[in-house]
């Protein structure tokens, strides 16, 4: 895809990070201390969770819907993660690039990889959030609601391939001890990618 390069003006802050890392919590500080910066909406067609809401936290879609988003060229990379499709919309980052805006992008590592080929990689900060291992994810998992040996193994599983992810980022986010500190530390990429809107 051809996003002239030229008129891409703004920054994409990646976030790839194992489920349970705390991602959504760091990346909630950082828009109320970024409130111009902007966390793109994906589409998926996996089933929405309790809590989520349509339209914030992704644009859930039948499979049926997705595959022709696909056909109509909407997308500007996505993918299929745990038997489900995901998708970023060419409409939530390439416009607000061009305007010069910060955008949050929180996907896995095809859709970074995918991104890696069509964005300039100067506008591209790609950041990896570390809870510690498996044992501290599955101890957090098991405190936090009761959850069968079957969901725990498929955590499992997906956490190995997440954690898959961590060489391709160039800043690694350390929340395995004090949340505050991995928020300063998210908010510094944030500060860092405000600094390289041209
Ligand atoms: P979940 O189902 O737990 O919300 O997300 C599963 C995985 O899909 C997470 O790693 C999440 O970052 C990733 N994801 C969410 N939206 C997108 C997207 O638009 N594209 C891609 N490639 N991955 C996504």
């Amino acid at each position: 895809m051809n996003t002239g390069d030229d008129d891409i003006r703004g920054h994409v802050v990646l976030v790839m990070a194992p489920m349970g890392s705390g991602k959504g919590t760091i990346i909630k500080h950082a828009l109320q201390k970024f409130p111009t910066a902007h966390l793109t909406v994906s589409c998926t067609s996996r089933a929405m969770r309790p809590g989520e809401e349509n339209g914030k936290h992704y644009h859930f879609v039948s499979r049926e819907e997705f595959d022709q988003k696909i056909l109509n060229d909407d997308f500007l990379e996505w993918a299929e993660f745990a038997g489900n499709k995901y998708g970023t919309l060419k409409s939530e980052i390439i416009p607000r690039l061009k305007e010069c805006e910060v955008v949050i992008v929180e996907i896995e590592l095809q859709g970074v990889e995918q991104l890696l080929e069509i964005l300039p990689r100067d506008h591209m900060t790609i950041t990896y959030i570390e809870a510690g291992g498996w044992e501290v994810l599955k101890e957090r998992a098991i405190a936090r609601a009761p959850i069968s040996e079957e969901d725990l193994t498929a955590r499992h599983e997906r956490y190995l391939i997440e954690k898959q992810s961590k060489p391709m980022a160039d800043v690694i986010i350390n929340n395995s001890e004090d949340i505050n500190i991995a928020c300063a530390e998210f908010d510094q990429v944030m500060e860092a990618a405000y600094q390289k809107c041209k």
